[in-house]
């Protein structure tokens, strides 16, 4: 088995403080960097890490127009947009950055909720980069568990590969939606640890 840890959304809008911070969000990044830092330095369990990235210039109904209300399943407060500090990781992430070896950025004109529709600066999808670093298990981390965790997760079953999602390194949106994507991402396949 080789496996790689995905680090999904751990950036600031998703965190306390940011346009739509998810509670819990700031201690998911400092716990992830703990991870990342942990497993760099000790007995490698990861043969890659990599991070994911909610990145709008112009996601059409994904942001909540001026005059609407979000109503935070299907549109959302503006968020994640390229060029602000919402869209950077979160500061708590920061020892691992050095760490994590390719940034999956998804979204820009379009609601995109997986990693599994993000590219590297070079075009790269993630199910190929994993693939061709002989990746077949991946651990999932980040935010929110009931959005973008959850369709990361379940396109990764998909994808082919063994998912476990770390339960103390996620947080979700609300109580009744992160029930039910534990629910999916079970039914689909996903180890909980
Ligand atoms: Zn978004």
């Amino acid at each position: 088995m080789s496996r790689a840890l995905v680090l999904v959304d751990i950036q600031n809008d998703f965190c306390e403080g940011g346009s739509m911070g998810v509670d819990g969000g700031a201690e998911v990044a400092r716990r992830a960097a703990e991870l990342v830092q942990g497993d760099a330095a000790g007995e490698r369990r990861y043969a890659a890490v990599v991070a994911t990235a909610d990145w709008h210039i112009d996601p059409g109904s994904h942001w909540a127009a001026p005059s609407d209300e979000p109503d935070f399943a299907t549109s959302w407060p503006v968020h994640c947009k390229v060029g602000t500090l919402g869209s950077d990781f979160h500061g708590n992430l920061s020892p691992a950055m050095p760490l994590i070896d390719a940034i999956f950025r998804k979204g820009e004109y379009e609601a995109a909720y997986s990693g599994f529709e993000g590219r590297t600066e070079d075009g790269e999808g993630l199910a190929t980069w994993l693939r061709a670093k002989g990746v077949d298990s991946l651990d999932v981390c980040g935010i929110a568990t009931d959005y973008c965790v959850r369709a990361t997760v379940l396109d990764g079953v998909r994808e082919g590969f063994a998912v476990t999602v770390l339960d103390e390194l996620v947080a979700g949106v609300a109580p009744g939606s992160t029930e039910t994507a534990w629910a999916e991402m079970a039914e689909a396949g996903a180890q909980r640890a």
